[in-house]
């Protein structure tokens, strides 16, 4: 935490714009670390066949609906970022206000959205009648399940093989990207799962979404005088993903890099990509 916290200030300094969100982020992983020493997980264990599955056809481990989770610690962690959250931007002050009357109108099932933050369906009914962002509520349900995710992902990290997977979605969740990193010296490409955390490697020049590799639809752009973080974009799928050269920076936190630099997904999306995973702080 000490080490977030030192880059984080690094960052204050650079860009005092993005001090709030900062702030918010660091509050939230302390809470996280917190929760993280007392889960109460089922354990799990992974049948022989499912392991021949992810060799074979490009399976994915497990779903993301049978992640073991401690509703208890992660509903008592959503109440505490719903109040941090309300000093964070006027928005998701708002929204939070919003959500916390559809849990006592008993309009939002806050367990089931904390069993499911992906399933967007469940959230339906209620989108309409409390005027939820959809985008916040499922951040905040996210970030208060992310302790219990990523103890189980620290289990299963010896059942997959890191580099021959080379495949667009996460060889333990399946599911999409949304970072990529170079690393080693000969800057091997990593990508960073969305929903779990883990990191596996791809082709360089491959995007992650649709396969494509073909070289004259691949490009990329740098920001000013930022050569550690370029984004690459696509024009086969129009999607694009944030890289980040661990070469050229000590890397503490990928998302606090990509947080710090949003300037760049808004560049991005000016020239008409999307990124492949919504964010909470990307109108
Ligand atoms: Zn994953
Ligand atoms: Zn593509």
């Amino acid at each position: 935490m000490e080490n977030l916290k030192r880059r984080i200030h690094q960052i204050e300094k650079k860009r005092p714009g993005y001090k709030e969100m900062l702030r918010f982020y660091e509050r939230i992983k302390r809470e996280q670390e917190k929760v993280k020493s007392s889960l109460n997980l089922c354990p799990f264990s992974l049948r022989k066949e499912w392991k021949d599955l992810l060799k074979q056809e490009g399976f994915s481990l497990i779903e993301k609906k049978d992640f073991p989770i401690d509703i208890g610690a992660s509903t008592n962690l959503f109440h505490t970022l719903c109040d941090f959250g309300k000093e964070a931007n006027p928005h998701m002050a708002q929204q939070i206000r919003n959500i916390e009357e559809g849990l006592l109108k008993k309009k939002i099932d806050l367990v089931e959205i904390l069993r499911s933050p992906f399933d967007e369906h469940l959230l339906t009914p209620a989108i309409p009648k409390l005027k939820l962002d959809k985008k916040v509520i499922l951040f905040l349900a996210m970030e208060s399940i992310r302790p219990s995710i990523e103890a189980s992902v620290d289990g299963l990290r010896s059942e997959v093989e890191i580099d021959t997977w080379l495949k667009g979605y996460c060889p333990i969740c399946g599911s999409k990207p949304h970072l990529s990193l170079l690393k080693d010296t000969e800057g091997k490409r990593f990508l960073l799962c969305s929903f779990c955390g883990y990191q596996w490697r791809i082709d360089r020049m491959t995007c992650p979404f649709c396969m494509n590799s073909k070289s004259d639809s691949l490009h990329y752009f740098f920001g000013e005088g930022e050569e550690a973080y370029r984004i690459d974009t696509c024009d086969q799928c129009r999607t694009y993903i944030k890289t980040i050269d661990t070469r050229k920076m000590d890397l503490i936190d990928p998302v606090l890099e990509d947080l710090a630099t949003l300037h760049l997904d808004l560049l991005a999306t000016q020239k008409g990509y999307q990124r492949s995973v919504p964010h909470p702080w990307i109108p």
